[in-house]
């Protein structure tokens, strides 16, 4: 075993079996109890609140949840109890009071378990003076502060202040409280990698590195692949030690880090799965365009790597947007669509409040209502496996390094593009097809994994490791089905450029030149009939996506879509095409053994998500249809609205959820009131063997009257404002 294969194996009790799935029966016996929660709270103390804090009022609030851990500050930047480490800072305002004493003991009275959350990121000047080495340094050898709080100075991780005092305050907290875990707010993130310049870090730059990392993500610079490893693995060691530190009083204890990032991470998602007991996404609320699905995005994300283990969702309770209020609270619809969104993927909803003294109290009664409502219905959030059939490639590489400057963003001939847009584009397709679907992240392709599912779809998987392809290949020997799209397997997982596509031959074509783009006003022609063509009446034309590479000829029977090049666009007397038909295929649609393939050589699912473009999106999902042999969906649901579905066999049988999405601020925050839909007509075909006796709305809180056609049960919904959770028991 390699050291990365040693991680893998002995990250806390692997209770999963395979994405997903749950071996029951291990759960039953073994659980810790994190792996059973369902319900999170949090209040986030500030410096002042020493002087106000009542305990037992908030945990009356939080009780009234019926939540089954609080998040509580203990220490890190500031002690909320009467530290004796060294350099760990007091609140100024502690005085002789033990806040995170008192409000674990008012929790505990209220039977909920305790979890310190700590900060690892800052600390202050005294502890910068007496050790500074323990602290980020900048190129000119100033230390890092924090951007508004300048007398905090930023923590190293490569430094003893990871491995020796943290490990010292949790020591301290664990033998005073023994709480059930530890948290750390903000650390690691999945975000972009930091370069520091301390002497460790320097040091660690001579000897193992070779040069200087580049300051922003260059994964074509060899200096920074070499961190990229170097770092994910202290990220690895340090959550181990942390993992192992918690769990020196309390075998039942766990570590958490802070993750999250949605669908954009840099950080290796799959490696971090591999150390975390429990998966915490920071990902609070969404801002300037995100669309209102990001955290069902999250869900997928995260349970792509955490095969069945706990993932945990922070609802921010307050206006987080592009301009942020901390003391203010999003409108209710808004915080309830999130939670939902949680609960629905498979997470475990956290609901977070900043400041023990609240002005604005207009998120308790909805965060009070949604909870208690969870916990009433808590059996049936008890997944033991998603009932998809469809799964998504997560792009891991090329989300984190198709792009540049740091950020996954590029410019492709002038164009910005964000290495998302691919996978956001398919997301959205897939949300108007109303499919069920899982991610399966690109270093979980074991045949394994990939087995339950029916097709497999691959929005600009550029960077791909032979191994990733070949473990694709093995996928359609055995019958499965894939859809790619644009430069898929154009590139090694660092990026270096092959001289083909490494999956023409699933592809039946390759490239014969240079990527083209962007341009708009290219088409593609409709040469001959095709069932996911059948949908387009009365045109000849489709629009083209914005960027393509060119595929080598195919056989003229085998070209179904062809490229009609870009023409220009204005002025009107110059718009016509100037090269009316090519022998450039716009799409393949093939058939090898019983596996059916698709690709677009075109940006089609980006393309879709920059333009809205329907025959864009209608082309995706018809060819998931086709793929699937035109053979019903596990659940349909008929009626109008935009409604993101999921569905999972648990505990008590089956639970088909609903989100609803009709509304005008789905792609900008906030929502403040939901538009309901229905009735909606919604068609279950529960898996051979299970026997169903009953199905009930759970949000609308009654009994639904089941039909059966074949082996096809049916309900109707009369109305679903935000969410509805249908179980079938
Ligand atoms: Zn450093």
């Amino acid at each position: 075993m390699n050291r990365r294969e040693f991680l893998a194996v002995s990250a806390a009790s692997l209770i999963a079996t395979s994405a997903g799935k749950l071996n029951a029966e291990a759960v039953d016996k073994a659980a810790p109890w994190y792996q059973t929660m369902l319900r999170c709270g949090q209040i986030n103390f500030n410096e002042r609140d020493p002087l106000t804090m009542k305990p037992e009022e908030w945990m009356d609030y939080w009780a009234s949840l019926r939540i089954d851990a609080v998040l509580l500050n203990g220490g890190g930047i500031m002690a909320f109890y009467p530290t004796q480490v060294p350099y760990h800072h007091r609140s100024e305002f502690l005085g002789s009071r033990d806040l995170f004493g008192e409000m674990t003991k008012a929790a505990r009275a209220k039977k909920m378990r305790v979890v310190a959350r700590m900060d690892c990121n800052y600390a202050y000047e005294e502890a910068f003076k007496a050790h500074p080495e323990w602290f980020q340094h900048n190129a000119d050898g100033t230390p890092r502060r924090h951007n508004e709080c300048p007398w905090l100075y930023k923590t190293c991780m490569f430094s003893t202040y990871f491995t020796e005092q943290m490990p010292a305050i949790y020591r301290e907290i664990n033998q005073h409280y023994m709480p059930d875990g530890f948290y750390t707010n903000g650390w690691p993130g999945t975000e972009a990698l930091e370069v520091c310049h301390c002497e460790n870090c320097q040091k660690i730059y001579r000897e193992q590195t070779g040069g200087t990392p580049p300051e922003t993500t260059d994964v074509h610079n060899p200096v920074y692949r070499r961190y990229y490893d170097i770092y994910m693995d202290r990220i690895a060691t340090v959550w181990q030690l942390w993992q192992k530190t918690a769990q020196e009083h309390n075998a039942d204890s766990v570590y958490v880090g802070n993750l999250g990032g949605g669908m954009r991470t840099v950080k290796d998602v799959k490696r971090l799965g591999e150390v975390a007991a429990w998966f915490n996404a920071d990902n609070q609320g969404r801002t300037g365009n995100t669309p209102v699905w990001m955290c069902a995005q999250q869900g997928h994300v995260a349970r792509s790597v955490m095969n069945g283990r706990t993932v945990t969702n922070v609802v921010g309770s307050y206006s987080n947007s592009s301009i942020d209020w901390r003391h203010t609270s999003k409108p209710p619809a808004e915080m309830t669509m999130w939670a939902a969104q949680a609960a629905a993927s498979g997470m475990v909803p956290w609901l977070h409040r900043l400041g023990g003294q609240v002005q604005d109290n207009r998120w308790r009664e909805p965060g009070r209502a949604f909870f208690d409502w969870l916990a009433t219905n808590q059996s049936h959030f008890r997944n033991r496996a998603s009932l998809a059939e469809i799964a998504v490639l997560y792009p891991q590489k090329t989300v984190a390094f198709y792009g540049s400057n740091g950020t996954a963003t590029r410019k492709l001939n002038g164009e910005t593009i964000d290495s998302a847009e691919y996978l956001e584009g398919m997301y959205a397709a897939l949300l108007e097809g109303r499919f069920l679907f899982d991610f399966v992240h690109e270093d979980n392709l074991s045949a394994e994994t990939l087995k339950k599912y029916k097709a497999l779809l691959i929005p600009n998987a550029a960077f791909m490791s032979d191994a990733q392809c070949t473990a694709i290949r093995e996928y359609t020997s055995s019958g499965g089905c894939i859809l790619a799209t644009f430069e898929t397997s154009k590139y090694d997982e660092w990026g270096n450029s092959r001289p083909d596509l490494a999956l023409k031959d699933l592809f039946g074509a390759g490239v014969s030149g240079e990527r083209i783009g962007p341009l708009d006003n290219s088409y593609m022609n409709i040469d001959r009939e095709h069932p996911i063509l059948a949908s387009f009446k009365d045109t000849t034309i489709l629009p083209g996506a914005e960027f393509r590479v060119p595929l080598s000829p195919v056989p003229a029977e085998q070209r179904y879509l062809s490229v009609i090049p870009h023409y220009p666009a204005f002025p009107p007397e110059m718009v016509f095409p100037r090269t009316p038909h090519t022998e450039e295929a716009a799409a393949i649609f093939r058939e090898q053994g019983s596996s059916r393939i698709v690709y677009f050589p075109g940006d089609t699912d980006r393309s879709f998500w920059k333009s809205g473009s329907p025959d864009l999106s209608r082309l995706i999902i018809d060819s998931i249809h086709w793929m699937l042999r035109d053979q019903p969906q596990p659940i349909i649901v008929e009626g109008d609205g935009l409604i993101q579905l999921f569905g999972w066999q648990t505990e008590p049988g089956f639970a088909l959820h609903l989100l609803n999405y009709t509304n005008p601020n789905a792609t900008r925050p906030f929502f403040s009131k939901t538009y309901p839909v229905g009735p909606l007509q919604v068609e279950f075909q529960a898996p051979a063997g299970s026997h169903i006796a009953s199905a009930q709305a759970l949000r609308a809180g009654h009994k639904l009257q089941i039909r059966t056609s074949g082996d096809r049960l049916h309900v109707e919904l009369p109305k679903v404002a935000d969410y509805e959770v249908i179980a079938f028991s």
